[in-house]
């Protein structure tokens, strides 16, 4: 490709609207296009990236055994409704009607589809096992969407999907593509980590996600440094550690507490550790009314609780909502709530003792209150407390660490969850029928190529991996006036292509220092330096752009050492990269 005709435009200031690194680069280097919120075009060089991302998934998938078809993006809401998740799936679901007056959708992602496409396609035990990939768009409307393409509307997955026989066949289908998603994100230069995860609103049980770690991740990683413990915080297990044990009942005590809104408030005013005391939030949980208890110095987690309620939207209950419960915002607590209001407590509240919480009524709160005693009613008690650095790690028990990821791709068990539903069923060797056993693995391209750029870059730009770069080496004449040096460099930029290497001729009528920029903020891994000295020495110079490295070579050799670097740097991208597999 010549420069002088690539639709391209670099933008020198940093654009306000972009919080991440990734993010401003990508704007900055015209890799993308924002569309409207959420939505963003790929431009030539920004798809040049997409693609490859795409290519080495598709060789891994293909090596698995994974066969590609591809998938509609509007599905029929009559499906979904069979699946059950039309009635329940929240505003993420983009709905819409067709001239018909009939309901559809765009597709978050594609069980329902492919289910009942197998359905009808597979009978037998002899058709199974089978596994399926596409590479295609999803729409979620997100309630935030940011960050560029890492959490934008319509991006581009690869979902995958096996149906097994039966829990072995699944676990063979998981493992292979736990082995399929190692190679995919060490190929594409990733320092990553697959961490054990909820499965969220897809269903299932047995999951992973596969974390590109990085400190502006949005996911939390609970892991341990003495054994292979690794889980989104959104699983990891909490300790239940109860305060007051051993301590006799008191009374119950009414106190006055004016003002007194937080934890921090009381513990202040009544000289109580947060620890001893009990903490009410009031949720609406799919529309429902749910008061949650937690001992005062924890935090709510908010994955678990949902997966605690089965409910698909969750929020905090507004002032009003909390009133209609009966109580005061502030001063909200378990005892006397109506026998109609859900109330689910963390592990450790029915084990404390003597603890203190709010009484319901502005300006009180209540000391000495026991579960233990009858004092007041939980209908569900399970682990929803959110795991912090240093707490005990539930294997061994040494100090968990924490770090962020990227979530750039998750596998899933799904078991029978969408075959039950929408009756994808075979028949075994004795004629019995059975549900198909399924699971479903994805990756976020885009997210991939954003958290690639989130390792990979310097003050100066992205430095793109080999294996994704848009271009493996740019050809930088630096005087478009003279003659024979832009007929060598033409040479070379003939001679390379043919040799397979992707080049970019950089011919445009620019200064060395705009186009040297350019070449830094694009990443090109590789550059070569056609200056005055060729015409002396006949020498050029080839730069590395990680490493800042420099080699003058002869004119001659040119073409022979940028293959042979190339095929360097892309060998050194196959091994295993981030942390050791542990799946
Ligand atoms: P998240 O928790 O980040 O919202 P998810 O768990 O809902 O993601 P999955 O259903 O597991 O996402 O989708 C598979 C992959 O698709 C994710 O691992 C991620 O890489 C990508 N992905 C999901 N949502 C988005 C989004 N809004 N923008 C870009 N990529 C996304
Ligand atoms: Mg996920």
């Amino acid at each position: 490709m010549r420069m002088s005709r690539l639709l391209f435009a670099t933008l020198r200031e940093t654009p306000a609207e972009a919080e991440i690194v990734s993010h401003q680069l990508m704007l900055r280097a015209g890799l993308i296009h924002k569309v409207s919120m959420g939505i963003y075009t790929y431009m030539p060089l920004g798809y040049r990236v997409l693609k490859k991302i795409e290519r080495i998934i598709r060789e891994e998938m293909d090596g698995q055994g994974a066969q590609e078809l591809f998938m509609p993006v509007v599905h029929p809401a009559e499906l979904w409704m069979e699946s059950g998740r039309w009635q329940v799936y929240g505003k993420e679901l983009m709905r819409m009607q067709d001239r018909h007056g009939r309901d559809y959708l765009l597709a978050p992602t594609h069980e329902e589809v492919i289910t009942s496409m197998l359905r009808q396609d597979v009978r037998s035990y002899k058709q199974l096992p089978q596994l399926v990939y596409q590479i295609q768009t999803k729409f979620r409307d997100e309630r935030r969407p940011r960050f560029g393409v890492m959490r934008c509307r319509e991006f581009v997955m690869k979902d995958c999907y096996s149906f097994d026989r039966d829990e072995e066949g699944l676990s063979v289908s998981y493992e292979k593509m736990a082995h399929a998603y190692h190679n995919i994100f060490s190929r594409c230069g990733l320092h990553y980590r697959p961490v054990a995860a909820d499965s969220g609103a897809i269903g299932g049980s047995g999951s992973h996600e596969f974390m590109a770690l990085s400190e502006v991740g949005e996911s939390a990683i609970l892991f341990c440094h003495s054994c292979d413990y690794a889980a989104t915080d959104e699983i990891a297990a909490v300790e239940p550690v109860p305060t007051g044990v051993g301590e006799e009942f008191r009374e119950i005590e009414t106190v006055w507490t004016p003002d007194c809104k937080t934890v921090e408030d009381l513990a202040r005013l009544l000289k109580v550790p947060a620890e001893r005391t009990v903490k009410t939030l009031c949720y609406m949980a799919d529309g429902q009314p749910v008061v949650v208890l937690i001992r005062g110095d924890r935090q709510v987690n908010e994955i678990k609780l949902q997966n605690t309620l089965g409910c698909y939207e969750l929020g905090f209950a507004n002032d009003d909502e909390v009133r209609a419960m009966g109580m005061e915002p502030g001063y909200c607590g378990p005892v006397g709530l109506r026998s109609e209001i859900k109330v689910v407590a963390d592990r450790e509240v029915p084990l404390m003792v003597n603890h203190e919480c709010g009484d319901g009524r502005k300006d009180y709160h209540l000391l000495n209150v026991n579960y233990q005693r009858g004092d007041y009613r939980i209908d569900v008690t399970a682990d929803i407390a959110l795991v912090e650095k240093g707490a005990k790690c539930p294997v061994c028990g040494a100090p968990l660490d924490l770090a962020r990821g990227i979530e750039v791709g998750q596998i899933f068990k799904l078991h029978t969850k969408y075959s039950e539903k929408l009756g994808a069923r075979y028949v075994d060797e004795n004629g019995d029928e059975h549900d198909m056993v399924m699971g479903c693995y994805g990756i976020g391209v885009g997210r991939t190529m954003a958290a690639i750029i989130e390792q990979h870059h310097d003050a100066h730009g992205i430095i793109w991996p080999m294996s994704v770069a848009p271009f493996e080496v740019e050809i930088v004449p630096v005087n478009d006036k003279d003659d024979w040096l832009m007929a060598e460099a033409e040479k070379l930029y003939r001679e390379l292509q043919q040799r397979g290497v992707e080049t970019l001729l950089d011919d445009r009528k620019e200064r060395p220092g705009v186009k040297f920029n350019d070449g830094d903020l694009l990443g090109f891994p590789l550059r070569v330096v056609m200056g005055k000295k060729c015409h002396e020495t006949g020498l050029a110079e080839v730069k590395v752009r990680a490493s800042g490295e420099v080699f003058e070579v002869p004119l001659a050799d040119l073409a022979d050492r940028v293959c042979a670097l190339k095929q360097q740097m892309m060998a050194e991208l196959t091994a295993p990269y981030g942390w050791e597999a542990d799946i």
